[in-house]
């Protein structure tokens, strides 16, 4: 676990834009924040300036303490769900979540391995499944699938980019409970984007609102929602 300060971040893309413009967060061990905010409004750079997928133009990123600019993606241990589930075609669920684990080389055994990978296969239901591919599976099983590789290597944190938007409404309810619970549980700071308002309500504990690349106001759902 681990927390995740925003200072004054700024980035820019190629045409001098700034896609994110002067944003600082303050977030806690243990906490989901949720990033909102009409398309275009600079989550997703965001969320990949958090990860290391983007460079950051002005600023610093500091997770538990350590200012991370220039440390690469791998280094910085977070976790990252994408709305594509970017799962492996050819590799079972199975393999699928214990990829991130492999990718360790020699640090687990294959008994470690295994045992992991059934533990997050229990808590997402995916048990019965381990043995099919993912294009056999149906959306919520794969988006389910991401998620065990996410949480099976115990990163510090879970950075989530759109996760339910690929999903008829039952499902995201569905998922919406799941994810909650799975986050409470395991207590692994969140960062969450979403352009849903019910997932923004409901998932973080604060949400952070974003305009034009700027951080427009941050509060609890309550607050938020109380608000004239
Ligand atoms: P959101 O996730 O809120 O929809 P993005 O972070 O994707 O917003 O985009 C923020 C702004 O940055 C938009 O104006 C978008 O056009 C621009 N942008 C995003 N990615 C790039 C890129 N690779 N090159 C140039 N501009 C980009
Ligand atoms: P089997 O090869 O018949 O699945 P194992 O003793 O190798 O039997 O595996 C026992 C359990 O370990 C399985 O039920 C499953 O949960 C997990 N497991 C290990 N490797 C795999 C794999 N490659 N694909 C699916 N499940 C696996």
């Amino acid at each position: 676990m681990a927390s995740i300060v925003l200072k004054n971040l700024v980035k820019k893309y190629a045409d001098g834009y700034p896609a994110v413009n002067d944003v600082s967060i303050d977030i806690e061990d243990g906490e989901f924040v949720i990033l909102v905010g009409p398309s275009g409004c600079g989550k997703s750079t965001l969320l990949r300036m958090i990860v290391g997928l983007e460079d950051i133009t002005e600023g610093d990123l500091i997770i538990d303490g350590q200012r991370v600019n220039d440390i690469a993606p791998r280094e910085r241990d977070l976790a990252m769900v994408f709305q594509n589930y970017a799962l492996y075609p050819h590799l079972s669920v199975f393999e699928n979540i214990a990829f991130p684990l492999r990718l360790q080389k020699g640090r687990f055994s294959k008994k470690e391995i295994t045992d992991k990978v059934n533990v997050v296969s229990e808590m997402l239901e995916l048990n019965e499944h381990l043995k099919r591919k993912p294009g056999n599976l149906s959306g919520g099983q794969r988006q389910r699938v991401a998620m065990g590789r996410a949480i099976v290597r115990e990163a510090k944190a879970f950075l989530f980019d759109e996760p339910l938007s690929n999903l008829d409404a039952k499902l995201r309810g569905q998922m919406r409970t799941q994810i909650s619970q799975l986050q409470r549980r395991l207590g692994t700071t969140s960062v969450y984007v979403t352009h849903d308002q019910v997932e923004a309500m409901t998932l973080g504990d604060r949400v952070a609102v974003l305009k034009k690349g700027e951080l427009q106001q941050i509060a609890s759902p309550r607050e938020l929602y109380e608000q004239p």
